[in-house]
């Protein structure tokens, strides 16, 4: 996942309004920026902890499995990653 700058984020959109060809396509340009304006902040500071059932880990905050851990070859279980790569909580119970 990858986390941008909101500010920059609307340089672009208002960048791009200023040279939109329609009206149609500032509106839709300022349509999609309003949405992405109301996403929620993932560096907010959401706070989880893996929650085992059996032996799978699920993000405490979005319900989402861990990430399988690296292998060369073969099963080799659940990563309990520093943060959830689905919704960005930072994880009290990590693996070191
Ligand atoms: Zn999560």
């Amino acid at each position: 996942m990858k986390c941008f700058d909101a500010d920059k984020i609307n340089e672009v959109f208002e960048d791009e309004k200023r040279q939109a060809v329609s009206g149609v396509a500032y509106a839709a340009l300022s349509a999609a920026q309003n949405r992405i304006n109301h996403l929620p902040d993932l560096g907010a500071g959401k706070r989880g902890q893996w929650i085992m059932r059996g032996i799978i880990p699920f993000c405490s905050e979005c319900g989402e499995r861990a990430p399988l851990k690296e292998a060369r070859s073969g099963w080799n279980g659940y990563k309990k990653s520093k943060s959830c790569p689905e919704c960005g909580a930072k994880m009290a119970n990590y693996d070191r």
